[in-house]
């Protein structure tokens, strides 16, 4: 049986896609690139905005018609956790055998058996509280021109900020052992891997503690005589601070660099986003971070038009890339998402005034590069 997996989004996604590999490669399943020649085929998908799952939407029709006779699609990660998403594949996307939401992944061998099984359609809402899922299998695609690797150290968020779906479609947050994480990065590293990335959606609020686990990743011999890299995504800006940046600077292996997600440079939108600091914390906080890490090479995360942004708070953010000079920003325009309590908010902005802020937006941060670049 042939099984061909298509993974939408973030590296979280990709991460769960590795265990979702694992776990067909263990149940006997060969995988192959080709959908055509597919038995199986399994959707990862991303709601983070809505352009995502109408691009995604707009793609299950090659999916779901043509190919093998008796191909079986599955759609999982954060979209099949969206009611709306559910219904719909209900009453139009009759074609999906089987959908569940990424707080359960561990359950995929046991949903697909039922499939097999039983026959029918199994549309199911994952809990949100499943326990983690600590010793999956895991089969990574490890190229010597690719040579890293995804390890999630904690999954789902508790942070609720207004706009976002995750909290909703990825369940509590949760963190698993450090025993099993160092266990994985040790047996990473020993295999000659080089770059290692931790993943969760706030690894800062790692429990017990991620300034200690990230000391302990670096601990290894690894087999690599250049050694290995530990990278980590993504942090948020409230929960990073002195400690995070000394265990930053602690060991060469921890790269220095750091994505911190602003999202806004002005304090009023920061707080209808329900992030939890100021523009000035966030300010200070690089200030230390630069101070404390030789070498720092930050990048973050802007979203322009949040409901309500008015002119002089886009002008904050630009004000806020000017004086911070990330490396590298990733960059997105507003996209209310059903069931947040942003998506109730009013003052949405005009898609005129959107797509100006955002142009100015990109050329504020390419020029920024540009000296960068040119001043080293
Ligand atoms: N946990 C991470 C990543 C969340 S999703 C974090 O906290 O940063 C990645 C990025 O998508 C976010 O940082 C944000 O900039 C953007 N994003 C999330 N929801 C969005 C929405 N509804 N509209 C536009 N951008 C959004
Ligand atoms: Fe979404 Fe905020 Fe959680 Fe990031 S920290 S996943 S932006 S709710």
């Amino acid at each position: 049986m042939l099984a061909h997996l298509a993974v939408y989004g973030c590296q979280q996604n990709q991460a769960d896609g590795d265990r979702l590999r694992g776990m067909l490669l263990e149940l006997g399943y060969t995988m192959t690139d080709d959908c055509a020649q597919a038995d199986l085929v399994v959707l990862v998908t991303c709601a983070v905005r809505k352009h995502a799952e109408t691009r995604l939407l707009g793609h299950l029709g090659t999916y779901l018609y043509g190919g093998k006779p008796g191909r079986k699609v599955v759609l999982c990660g954060c979209m099949a956790q969206r009611e709306d998403v559910r219904e719909l594949l209900r009453t139009r996307y009759k074609q999906v055998a089987l959908s569940f939401g990424p707080a359960d992944l561990r359950r995929f061998p046991e949903y697909l058996n039922r499939v097999m099984t039983e026959g029918g359609r199994h549309i199911i809402a994952s809990p949100d509280t499943a326990p983690i899922d600590e010793d999956l299998p895991v089969s990574r695609i490890i190229t010597p021109e690719l040579n890293r690797a995804n390890v999630t150290i904690m999954t789902g968020c508790d942070n609720y900020c207004a706009y976002c779906v995750v909290p909703y479609v990825r369940g509590r947050e949760r963190s698993r052992a450090p025993e099993a994480v160092l266990a994985e990065v040790r047996g990473l590293a020993e295999d000659g891997v080089e770059e290692i990335w931790l993943l969760g959606q706030n690894v800062n609020s790692y429990k017990p503690d991620f300034p200690d686990l990230l000391r302990a990743c670096a601990a290894f011999d690894g087999a690599r005589p250049a050694g290995y890299t530990i990278r980590f995504m993504t942090s948020h800006p409230r929960d990073a601070g002195r400690r995070l940046f000394d265990a930053m600077a602690s060991s060469p292996r921890i790269s220095p660099n750091l994505h911190l997600p602003v999202q806004s440079g002005s304090t009023a939108v920061l707080n209808a986003m329900n992030r939890g600091y100021t523009r000035e914390d966030y300010i200070e906080k690089i200030r230390l971070a630069r101070e404390t890490v030789p070498g720092l090479v930050l990048t973050s995360d802007v979203i322009v038009g949040f409901p309500g942004e008015t002119e002089q708070d886009f002008e904050d953010t630009l004000t806020l890339l000017e004086e911070v000079r990330f490396a590298k920003l990733f960059t997105f325009q507003y996209s209310p998402r059903e069931g947040t309590p942003a998506a109730a908010l009013p003052g949405a902005l005009p898609p005129d005034t959107m797509k100006k802020r955002f142009t100015r937006l990109l050329k504020t941060q390419k020029r920024i590069e540009e000296e960068s670049g040119a001043h080293g």
